[in-house]
């Protein structure tokens, strides 16, 4: 059941046919796991947080720099040498207290990742590297956990959503992680806030758009393109667990 105070706080998408209170109460039962809190963490916990997802769980072992400012946007200027994920946890409790944030100030292992991800319907991706990323792919696609990859780099960004079992994953094309190169703090607000979007409508029970699908986005000549990806069949990671 709804409260008086969540018909009025969530009454913008309540009114939002196929959503409805049925859509926000699912959202309220929802766990949802944020690994990486830098630029795309802060965006989609952020939007995530307004939203209404019942239990958010952020993860991240840096500190706040003054060179994170530029697209951090959970963080400020006071908030230099705190550390991120108690930040943040602050910060979304303050715009939304009915939602439940688990701060976990950790680095994501393959010792460590399946206990992470345990019990989420949905871990999405808020990474700067592909080591860690390819530890969570395989840890999501073992526990049949969705998986929704973001990555950004300068103005470009791209995102696909993982589905165990149905899509092919992370480790079947490899997606070139770009770092050193810069980044202009709206890209990764952009991707991170169509990532909150696929979470938030397969959380609801509606199709993600982007299941098997990368959509590329360039911020230099504004141009979304979307892509099919091929499974790669010999895929050491999810070709056992999918149907042939
Ligand atoms: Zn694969």
């Amino acid at each position: 059941m709804l409260d008086q105070s969540e018909l009025i706080r969530y009454n913008r998408q309540l009114k939002i046919p196929d959503f409805g209170e049925e859509g926000q109460r699912k959202l309220k039962d929802s766990h949802a796991i944020i690994i990486g809190m830098g630029g795309l963490g802060c965006a989609s916990a952020t939007y995530l947080t307004a939203a209404g997802v019942g239990h958010i769980t952020i993860v991240d072992s840096d500190t706040v720099e003054l060179s994170d400012l530029n697209r951090q946007i959970l963080y400020w200027h006071e908030d230099i040498g705190e550390k991120k994920v108690t930040v943040a946890q602050k910060k979304l409790s303050k715009l939304n207290p009915l939602v439940q944030i688990t701060p976990l100030f950790t680095k994501v292992t393959e010792e460590n990742v399946l206990s992470i991800i345990d019990g989420a319907q949905v871990v999405v991706d808020g990474l700067d590297n592909s080591a860690t990323r390819l530890v969570v792919n395989s840890a999501c696609i073992k526990q049949k956990i969705p998986y929704i990859y973001g990555g950004v780099s300068r103005l470009r960004g791209m995102l696909t959503t993982i589905i165990p079992g149905q899509t092919p994953c992370l480790a079947c094309f490899h997606p070139e992680g770009a770092g050193g190169l810069g980044v202009l703090g709206v890209t990764p607000a952009i991707i991170a806030n169509l990532q909150a979007l696929e979470a938030i409508k397969l959380l609801i029970g509606h199709s993600p758009a982007l299941a098997g699908k990368l959509l590329l986005f360039n911020g230099d000549d504004m141009k979304f393109q979307v892509h099919e990806i091929r499974r790669n069949e010999s895929c050491p990671v999810c070709s056992p667990t999918l149907p042939r």
